[in-house]
């Protein structure tokens, strides 16, 4: 079977832009996901989950779930607190703001430990609040806040997590199996992604990656979902080898090749193209004399957040629409961050999409008179 796709590159923060073998493996015949033949593909693919951020399958197990990233975070953060236990999240962006919501959408204790979202959080700050509260169960972080870029120091907190008797979750829907994570290394207990972003799969499907011996204890805590509740579906799939519900199934044979593209590619190859990608975006930035949210130095390397020009014929959606039409989808910037847009360097792309869309963008600033070099005057965000 060949069909020729028109390739687009997406620089958005996910959906990536996908292989035309990862398109083609959704192409398959009708199966109900019950039978045998389907369910071989669960087995090794949640092996192969945990194997990404070098786990064990003895200590850590995968969960599949039918849903967008946001499912994990709601599952992870409503299934894991036991009755008496408070959270404790670090809220420095938009993702963690949304722990926060789901939190408060499910009426549960929290302390949030508010932080700029333009810096690395205060460590002394998150151990005093841990050594003030006894009664926290776990403690919250996003690994790389996707609005701005920001690297979190994911492994320094993972560490007072545990010192203080707790553990430690991380939202990794935007690092996972992009740059390099150890569970071990990086003290985490709980992390999380979703098949549209590292491992260049379809949207659909998503996945948490924890230690059993605590999914299992979690079997005695409060259930406040029927549908979003880890310890069930980590049981159903213990005995059965399926999801409760009906899989995305498509999405699976599509997240299969991904997986067996990402072996591959390597670990360390992934990565260094990611690396790549992202200085042909700051060499394209700099030429052009745009700034950025974030210093370089606590940036992932994965999102560069920009502010926007104070240039009086700047529109966004105007040079988005130009760039859509060439093949290149950027993307806005998040309420906090809102005069800013996106450059994410996720998906099968490399750095000679990037200088061709230099090319195109330039020429959208040129088409619609907007001054190079940048001007900024009193940039607020
Ligand atoms: C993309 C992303 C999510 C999930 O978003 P969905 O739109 O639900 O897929 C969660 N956390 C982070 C950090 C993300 O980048």
């Amino acid at each position: 079977m060949d069909i020729n796709i028109e390739r687009k590159v997406l620089l958005n923060p996910g959906p990536s832009t996908t292989t035309d073998t990862v398109k083609m493996a959704q192409i398959v015949p009708d199966i109900c996901p019950r039978e045998k033949e389907f369910q071989c593909i669960m087995k090794p693919m949640r092996e192969s989950l945990v194997r990404i951020v070098h786990g064990n399958s003895k200590d850590y197990t995968a969960v599949l779930f039918c849903g967008s990233g946001t499912i994990c975070i709601d599952i992870v953060l409503n299934s894991l607190l036991d009755k008496g236990k408070k959270a404790l999240v670090v809220n420095n962006g938009s993702y963690s703001q949304r722990a926060v919501d789901v939190l408060n959408y499910y009426g549960l204790p929290l302390i949030e430990i508010r932080q700029p979202i333009d810096k690395l959080p205060d460590l002394n700050i998150i151990e005093d609040s841990l050594r003030k509260n006894d009664d926290v169960g776990y403690v919250y972080m996003v690994h790389h806040e996707t609005g701005t870029g920001l690297l979190n120091p994911i492994r320094e907190v993972g560490e007072l997590a545990h010192k203080y008797n707790a553990f430690f979750i991380t939202d990794t829907t935007s690092s996972y199996a992009m740059m390099p994570i150890n569970v071990y290394k990086d003290n985490i207990d709980f992390c999380m992604a979703s098949a549209q972003k590292g491992i260049m799969g379809m949207a659909g499907l998503s996945y948490i990656i924890g230690r059993k011996e605590i999914i299992e204890k979690s079997m005695y805590y409060p259930k406040r979902s029927y549908y979003c509740n880890l310890y069930r579906q980590y049981e159903f799939f213990e005995k059965t080898n399926e999801m409760h519900f009906t899989p995305p199934v498509q999405t699976l044979y599509a997240a299969r090749q991904a997986l067996f593209e990402y072996f591959n590619e390597g670990e360390a190859e992934k990565w260094e193209r990611h690396k790549r990608i992202m200085r042909a975006i700051h060499k394209g930035l700099d030429k052009l004399g745009f700034q950025e949210v974030l210093s370089r130095s606590i940036q992932s390397g994965l999102v560069s957040a920009v502010k926007y020009p104070d240039d009086p014929n700047w529109d966004f959606d105007k040079i988005h629409d130009y760039c859509y039409k060439y093949g290149f989808t950027i993307y806005p910037g998040k309420v906090e961050t809102s005069r800013t847009f996106r450059l994410c360097a996720f998906g099968a792309i490399d750095e000679n999409d990037i200088k061709k869309f230099w090319t195109v963008f330039e020429n959208a600033l040129v088409a619609y008179r907007i001054k190079i070099p940048i001007i900024y005057k009193n940039y607020d965000l």
